[in-house]
């Protein structure tokens, strides 16, 4: 689905955040990137989703860019603006009618545990929930790439594991290709089928680890054997 090959970028500032970085993610994958904080993750994210270009490597999409859905680790929501009309933004910058956009963000809304909040505004809601609407709007124009930034950082563990485990549904739901960064073992050893592991700054990919099936719990066996695996590595990568 998307491919980063020898990707390289130099902020003018003179700071190096990522060297040569290169992975291919598969159409239907759940990947997690995780390292270090200040190792490139959402300097790597944000050249993906072609937010950002670098200074040499190449991004493709097999089958031409797709629509992309992203997720920053702060909801940046519009405060003045209800929860339906944020949850909307992407299709208003379509032109899309409003009609049609308000279904398709009342579905989205729905899809993600907020039916009924429809008129709420930010401020009425929790960090979850807020977070929540930031997931329907990244979902709103039914994206086939979704890209998430520590989505979950900001949460408590409680509500962070509900959200995970919806996300998981989601993307099953959906056959969604996930590239989801992380600086947390945990986390990614639940979510992910498959884990990016960087070095320090300047980012580059460290291992590849494809995790153990079996992994229905956050505690169940296989789940501790890929946290185990995935700490291994972290801690190689920081060592070397
Ligand atoms: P991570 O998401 O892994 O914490 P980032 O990709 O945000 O890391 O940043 C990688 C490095 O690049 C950090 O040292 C950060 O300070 C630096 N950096 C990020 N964005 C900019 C920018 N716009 N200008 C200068 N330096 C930046
Ligand atoms: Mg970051």
């Amino acid at each position: 689905m998307i491919a980063l090959s020898g990707v390289s970028k130099r902020f003018s500032n003179g700071t190096q955040a990522l060297s040569d970085v290169s992975f291919q993610i598969g159409e239907g994958e759940f990947v997690c990137l995780l390292g270090p904080s200040g190792c490139g993750k959402s300097t790597a994210l944000r050249i993906a989703a072609g937010l950002l270009a670098p200074d040499s490597g190449t991004i493709a999409f097999t089958g031409g860019k797709p629509e992309i859905g992203f997720v920053f680790q702060e909801p940046t929501l519009m405060p003045w603006a209800d929860t339906l009309a944020n949850a909307r933004l992407p299709l208003d910058l379509k032109r899309m009618p409003r009609g049609d956009a308000d279904d398709r963000a009342t579905r989205a809304l729905a899809r993600v545990g907020l039916a009924g909040f429809e008129r709420a505004y930010p401020r009425e809601l929790s960090g979850g929930m807020k977070m929540r609407v930031s997931l329907a709007r990244a979902l709103v124009a039914q994206p086939k790439l979704l890209l998430l930034d520590e989505p979950f950082a900001a949460l408590d563990e409680i509500t962070r594991n509900g959200l995970g485990d919806d996300l998981l549904k989601l993307w099953r739901e959906d056959g969604l290709t996930v590239l989801f960064v992380t600086h947390s073992v945990g986390e990614s050893s639940y979510l992910a089928g498959r884990v990016l592991v960087m070095t320090p700054r300047p980012g580059r990919i460290a291992a590849n680890l494809v995790l153990p099936a079996g992994r229905d719990t956050r505690l169940a066996p296989p789940s501790i054997e890929a946290q185990r695996s995935i700490s291994t590595a972290l801690n190689e990568t920081m060592a070397a």
